[in-house]
């Protein structure tokens, strides 16, 4: 039997084992999960939203089990536990279960043209949803999916990174104990190969979240069953730092944007783009700021601020930006090396004259590692920030805020913060979702709710006596053709040629009438 080792990265130790899902218990918990959902869906909004408030409750109850666990498995400081995945997930549930009800009740289309019919919107579930997770925030990313997914009646197959397995556990737990149903979520084990079962036993959705790489052969894979996707995929999103800039809060900005979570974040600042007359200053207080980091074990609140590598996977990664961008002649100005134990890679700032051909500016490193390059003027600084394959996240620090906004309005990117960084990922009100190699699709907001639900147009008449043949019906005869061909022109902009049209339409119309039987 193939497990996963579950392992701490701080120290290498295991915390557990646990058997990878097999083709069977696949096939199982997709059975289990369509009947599941029959019943699921039926129940009214009202009760969903009341068992997910419960699994807030749940939560709630085991916060400081979960923040040991999320820190051990993955590494992370434990205030970043907290601020970065518990609250969120607290705001995320909270605002689906208030929210939801208006974003998936029916809305009437008025109708120009077809005044005595009426057209309504319907919201209904997708059925079974694949969730596919990365482990970089591997509490707040699932979870916020999982409960769009519930809450818009679907049942929910939930695959954890097989870094975070055992978060993934704890969350498959949470969710018993709050009562959702057996079927309606089921979380299963293991790694890529697990995740490419799930994609070819046929969910009626795939919301993943990951790599370029594993998100190109999902979307491959997906499309031999039609299967929609949505696909939240890499970043290497830059900070633009105006002349104008308050040179203290930019270079918090961009230490917290960059390093927190060491540096593991799709959506962290890892092209600094700085006006060149302020870059020399930038660089001396950023630095000044680096220095005083801590890299350490996750220990009591306070005591570190960048945890180990999470994934060692990902070492390789940053050996082969780092070494690209030595063999390049970038210039080193903090880290660029591991720890002794290489568990670490300290927090690392480059720039440099050739900067921006190198791989560590140009491809996602996933990690403490920031590179700096300069602009001149700020045409210059939005073609800098979007010549990139990516588009997640971009970040604008001045003190004009609508010269910020009037920047934001020109990055290629889904979100633009001005004077903040990073973490609108976190917020449940605003859609998150990139462009180009970033993917495609929304999570959060009304949006992002709208993902997980088809759409089911309902077109009516208004009332019975409205019931008649429609007068586009067989037979096509010259009378009708004079009535379209009449209607036609009262699209015309000029009033009085509407007006000459009006006795035309009237006269073939009545005469269409007459005349005419529809079969
Ligand atoms: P990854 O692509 O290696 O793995 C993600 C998940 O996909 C894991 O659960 C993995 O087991 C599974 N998987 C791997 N191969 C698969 C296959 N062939 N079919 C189905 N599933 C498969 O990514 P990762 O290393 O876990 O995460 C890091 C990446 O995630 C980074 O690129 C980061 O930018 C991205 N990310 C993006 C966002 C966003 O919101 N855009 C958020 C967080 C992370």
């Amino acid at each position: 039997m193939t497990v996963i080792r579950s392992i701490n990265p701080a120290n290498g130790q295991l915390l557990r084992e646990i058997p990878f899902s097999s083709v069977e218990e696949l096939t199982a918990a997709f059975a289990s999960a369509r009947t599941a959902q029959k019943s699921w869906a039926l129940l009214p909004l009202k009760k969903r939203a009341e068992l997910l408030i419960q699994l807030r409750e749940t939560i709630l109850n085991h916060a400081d089990d979960i923040v040991k666990l999320i820190s051990s498995e993955n590494g992370k400081p434990v205030f970043e536990v907290v601020a970065t995945e518990l609250l969120p997930v607290l705001e995320l549930i909270t605002f689906f279960c208030k929210k939801a009800r208006h974003t998936l009740e029916d809305r009437r289309i008025p109708l120009n043209l077809m005044r005595h019919r009426s057209s309504i919107l319907q919201r209904w579930p997708l059925g079974v949803v694949a969730v596919i997770s990365p482990w970089n925030y591997p509490f707040l990313l699932p979870i916020g999916e999982i409960v769009m997914a519930l809450i818009a009646g679907n049942s929910v197959l939930f695959k954890p990174s097989e870094a975070a397995s055992s978060i993934g556990m704890k969350i498959q737990e949470l969710m018993d104990e709050a009562g959702i149903p057996h079927g309606v979520f089921q979380t299963l084990y293991g790694d890529g190969t697990v995740g490419a079962e799930l994609v070819r036993q046929r969910p009626d959705k795939i919301f993943f979240t990951g790599s370029v790489r594993t998100g190109k052969k999902i979307m491959a894979a997906a499309s031999e069953n039609l299967t929609p996707v949505s696909l939240e995929l890499g970043g290497k999103d830059a900070m633009l730092v105006l002349a104008d800039a308050d040179l203290d809060f930019a270079t918090s900005a961009a230490l917290w944007g960059g390093y927190s979570n060491a540096g593991q974040a799709c959506a962290s600042v890892e092209r600094l783009i700085v006006h060149h007359a302020v870059a020399d200053e930038f660089k001396r207080r950023l630095l000044e700021k680096l220095a005083t980091l801590r890299s350490g074990p996750s220990g009591p609140p306070g005591s570190n601020d960048l945890g180990p590598t999470t994934f060692a996977p990902q070492k390789a990664i940053y050996q082969k930006h780092l070494d690209e961008a030595r063999s390049q002649g970038a210039e080193f100005l903090a880290g660029g090396e591991f720890s002794e134990d290489g568990r670490y890679l300290k927090p690392t700032l480059v720039t440099g004259r050739t900067i921006e051909n190198t791989e560590i500016y140009n491809e996602e490193t996933f990690g403490p590692v920031i590179a700096m390059t300069t602009f001149r003027s700020v045409d210059e600084a939005i073609q800098k920030a979007n010549a990139s394959r990516y588009g997640l996240l971009a970040s604008v620090i001045t003190r004009d805020i609508s010269q910020g906004e009037r920047i934001a309005r020109q990055l290629e990117v889904g979100t633009v913060t001005v004077n903040e960084v990073l973490y609108t990922a976190g917020i449940p009100e605003t859609p998150w979702g990139g462009i180009k190699d970033t993917g495609f699709g929304r999570k959060h907001s009304e949006e992002g709710l709208l993902e997980f639900v088809h759409t089911r147009h309902i077109h009516k008449p208004k009332a019975s006596f409205l019931v008649f043949k429609s007068l586009w019906w067989f037979p096509y005869t010259p009378y009708q053709y004079g009535t379209f061909r009449a209607l036609l022109e009262t699209y015309r902009k000029s009033r009085l040629s509407k007006l000459r049209a009006v006795p035309h339409l009237l006269w073939n119309f009545v005469q269409f009438v007459k005349n005419e039987k529809r079969i």
